[in-house]
């Protein structure tokens, strides 16, 4: 099977993994803060906390952000459910945006609208979620504008886009937002194995998402409320977690780092090809504005409505074919769980339309030219079958 994304390890990860082992920390010793210090300098931002998952990060900025009881966060429909869950972990309500259809984002206009209705109906969000789905990043600049106006923050779930630009700055130098969260998952642009990380330029929020990724405890005798009792002294001044990442774990982040320039280079001359190779099939590629870089974590088809052949049946020949085509994503509203929490099956008119026509293909560095060819060859055949399956 060629999946539909996969992991690029090398050498010199394991040798970064075994140098820890070997080393006097596990956890909590000097990768980490270098981890920290390197994807902070790539990305312009003044301060990042690495934890043990991008979900941690949602969880620890939401409620860095006072999210709690009573407020509500808004997101996009077309993401993973971590993007709302982290709502639902402090507390808040979560409600959706709908999407713009072509390029699968949170919509500008649909966001400005809604907020107007909130505003009126005295309902407005704490907190807004963009998510830069697939790489591509939001257009931050018009979301912050409307998200000022009525004074709402904002978290950037940038889990698909370490390494995008947007204006020309990385996605993580927190221009247009309060706060913006990687994913290390090993499906994503780089990875940890698992791990995640939050960047902010404000260093009380810094602060918070620390303490909150260890239990809520300082040791740092500057932030002591009481005095100290000697040098074994530590204080926890809010209930947090255990959402540390360990040693072994930024290590591989530390050189995934140094290769993602050039993987975020190999998925866009992957996509580029795909783009050239499909153009007389009766699919879309999602629209990537030239104004941006976009990391390319997934590269997603729209199968045209004059289609005969069902999207089902698509990804089902695909996979009969070898091809782990796969589907991002099914809306959040239509989740069991979510329909419990009072939203109907088809609660976002975009998302659904999107949700009708898209595929993701395979798409990761070590995709080979072969496998690629595969995957095109495949697609023509699958999409010129009459055969019923
Ligand atoms: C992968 C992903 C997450 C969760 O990341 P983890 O590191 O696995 O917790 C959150 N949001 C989006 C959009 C993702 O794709």
């Amino acid at each position: 099977m060629i999946p539909y994304g996969k992991q690029h390890i090398d050498q010199d990860d394991i040798n970064a993994v075994v140098e820890v082992l070997n080393s006097d920390y596990l956890t909590q010793g000097p990768r980490v803060p270098q981890f920290e210090g390197k994807v902070a300098e790539y990305c312009n931002a003044k301060y990042a906390v690495a934890v043990n998952s991008a979900t941690s990060a949602l969880h620890i900025a939401c409620l860095a952000l006072g999210v709690g009881e009573g407020d509500i966060v808004w997101t996009s429909p077309n993401s993973f459910v971590a993007s709302s869950n982290c709502a639902l972990y402090c507390g808040a309500q979560v409600d959706f945006v709908d999407i713009n259809p072509r390029n699968g984002n949170l919509c500008t206009s649909a966001l400005e609208q809604k907020l107007k209705t909130a505003n009126i109906n005295n309902c407005l969000p704490k907190v807004i979620i963009p998510v830069h789905f697939s790489g591509q990043p939001c257009d931050m600049e018009a979301i912050s504008k409307l998200a000022n106006k009525y004074d709402i923050k904002i978290i950037e779930d940038a889990s698909h886009a370490i390494g995008a630009e947007y204006q020309n700055n990385k996605v993580g130098s927190c221009q247009y937002s309060d706060i913006c969260i990687f994913s290390f998952h090993p499906v994503k642009i780089i990875t940890s194995a698992e791990g995640g990380i939050a960047l902010t330029n404000n260093n009380a929020l810094a602060n918070v998402m620390k303490k909150l990724r260890s239990h809520g405890v300082t040791s740092d005798v500057k932030e002591f409320t009481e005095s100290s009792h000697g040098p074994w002294y530590y204080q926890q001044q809010m209930l947090g977690f255990n959402y540390r990442m360990s040693d072994l774990h930024a290590a591989i982040g530390i050189t995934q780092l140094s290769k993602l320039d050039d993987f975020v280079l190999k998925r866009n001359l992957q996509a580029k090809k795909y783009i050239d190779k499909l153009i007389d099939l009766p699919v879309t590629p999602l629209e990537v504005s030239d104004a941006v870089l976009s990391s390319y974590h997934l590269f997603i088809i729209l199968i045209d409505k004059s289609c005969c052949v069902p999207k089902k049946h698509i990804v089902e020949l695909l996979r009969k074919e070898g091809i782990f085509a796969h589907v991002h994503y099914i809306p959040i509203y239509k989740q069991p769980f979510y329909k419990k929490l009072g939203f109907s099956e088809t609660y976002c008119d975009y998302a659904e339309q999107y949700y009708e026509q898209a595929i993701t293909l395979p798409l990761y560095p070590q995709m080979t030219e072969e496998q690629q060819n595969k995957v095109i060859g495949s697609l023509k055949k699958v999409l010129n079958t009459t055969d019923s399956i």
